[in-house]
């Protein structure tokens, strides 16, 4: 299969330094090896995506010398999509509707115990309350869960292969790991149609995606991304989990952190495509 890597931001605000490093060098590894960068946009989150955002991003990119396939693939677009990969989770019996809101999750969980993770790659571990609701109760005031006990025990566990230089090599999902430290994970969020884990699976799948390139932040979920491409029956790619770009104080570059955003260096500062390169400590592209 040809080597495709993509970039897949969400429009909920403008592309700072830590998206371009994302997406150059997710477009350096493909050129390199002579394949495909493509784009995506993750805008399921409706409340909070916006068009402008959009198109500020595909400014911003193609100002950085990007260039992808057209037509881009919008998650907006795609909740059929997401649909039947959630009723295939739901015919083998791994999926239940939840009402809890975050003051009953917390309530049920209790005062936390000493050596028990409170919290995972998922948000805070979900203590079971409606584990056994039926899908056949589900009303649009539900979020919908996946089982991981049961999800665990219905698909061989894979092993998945990381390049990036913190994790490095090859790692074996583990079932009591999945079910004490992951939990319940949400598939789809209330009035969303879907949720990050189920689409960003579904997606990397359509798009033929071999090599995930993305921050390091993102490595604990991906052990929930190859548990549910088993159990859908999808390929696993290989992940490249980066560094993260970090402002002077060392803290990670947020969404809301305006002094990165790529636009204002352009727009203000007058920074070149290659500036942002050398701000993000990678080399100058090939001409
Ligand atoms: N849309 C996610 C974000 O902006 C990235 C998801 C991914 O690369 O898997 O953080």
């Amino acid at each position: 299969m040809t080597f495709t890597t993509r970039f897949a931001p969400s429009p909920t605000g403008p592309l700072h330094l830590g998206h371009a490093y994302s997406a150059l060098l997710a477009a350096d590894m493909a050129r390199a090896a002579g394949g495909r960068f493509l784009l995506r946009i993750e805008d399921i989150d409706t409340s909070r995506s916006r068009a402008s955002w959009t198109q500020q991003i595909y400014d911003d990119l193609h100002w950085l010398g990007l260039s992808w396939p057209e037509p881009v693939m919008q998650q907006s677009l795609r909740l059929p999509r997401y649909s039947a990969a959630l009723a295939q989770l739901t015919a083998l019996g791994l999926t239940y509707p939840c009402r809890c809101n975050r003051r009953d999750i917390e309530a049920a969980a209790g005062a936390p115990q000493e050596g028990v993770p409170q919290f995972g790659p998922d948000g805070r571990i979900y203590p079971g309350t409606c584990r056994d609701r039926n899908m056949a109760d589900a009303g649009p005031q539900d979020v919908i869960r996946l089982n991981m006990e049961k999800a665990v025990k219905a698909a061989p566990l894979r092993h998945f292969e990381e390049t990036g230089e913190a994790h490095a090599g090859q790692h074996m999902l583990e079932p009591d790991q999945l079910i004490a430290a992951v939990g319940d994970i949400i598939l789809v969020r209330r009035g969303m149609g879907s949720a990050y884990h189920l689409s960003v699976v579904v997606d990397d799948s359509d798009q033929n995606i071999t090599h995930v390139v993305r921050g390091k932040d993102l490595f604990e979920a991906t052990q929930i991304h190859v548990l549910l491409q088993a159990l859908l029956g999808l390929p696993t790619p290989i992940y490249h989990h980066h560094r993260l770009i970090r402002d002077d104080q060392g803290k990670r570059l947020a969404k809301r952190d305006d002094a990165r955003a790529i636009a204002k260096y352009r727009r203000e500062d007058g920074a070149r495509p290659q500036d942002i390169r050398a701000m993000v400590g990678l080399p100058q592209a090939p001409l």
